[in-house]
């Protein structure tokens, strides 16, 4: 089954960043709610994550009525409803802006990150809308270690 691509309510937001880092496209912004979230989720062909009771009657899209107010619940329930595998796709989608990173070279990323990480990083990335660098590391461990927490 392939992963469906996400519109997540506004109220979502950190549950949005989260399904971002898992490398789930996650279409998420201050103005997407009611019938705008629905608007685009028809357009782009997502499904809708939402705890809005009245939109989820009326929404005429694929839709996930989300049940926990807590994050980790919330997490747990998409990744159970779609059989999603958190770790193989870490690390590859901006947090930030949902747009697939691109790899780049030592040298490049040089110029952007402190010096220890430039030579002890495996490989960078970059987010090719904000130019963020991303690279495997404590931050990447505690993204795991969190999802090894919200999982098990
Ligand atoms: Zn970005």
């Amino acid at each position: 089954m392939a992963t469906p691509r996400f519109a997540a309510d506004v109220m979502l937001g950190r549950l949005a960043t989260w399904l971002r880092l898992i490398g789930q496209d996650t279409a998420y912004g201050s103005h997407l709610s009611g019938a705008t979230l629905l608007r685009i989720a028809r357009k782009e062909q997502r499904v809708v994550l939402t705890r809005d009771h009245r939109l989820a009657r009326r929404a005429d899209v694929p839709l996930l009525f989300i049940d926990s107010d807590t994050f980790r619940e919330q997490i747990r329930q998409v990744v159970a409803a779609y059989q999603i595998d958190p770790f193989t796709s870490l690390l590859t989608r901006c947090a930030r802006c949902n747009v697939a990173i691109e790899e780049i070279s030592r040298d490049e990323a040089a110029r952007r990150v402190p010096p220890y990480v430039a030579e002890t990083a495996d490989r960078f990335m970059r987010c090719p809308r904000c130019r963020r660098i991303y690279w495997p590391g404590t931050h990447m461990e505690r993204i795991r270690n969190e999802l090894h927490r919200i999982l098990s």
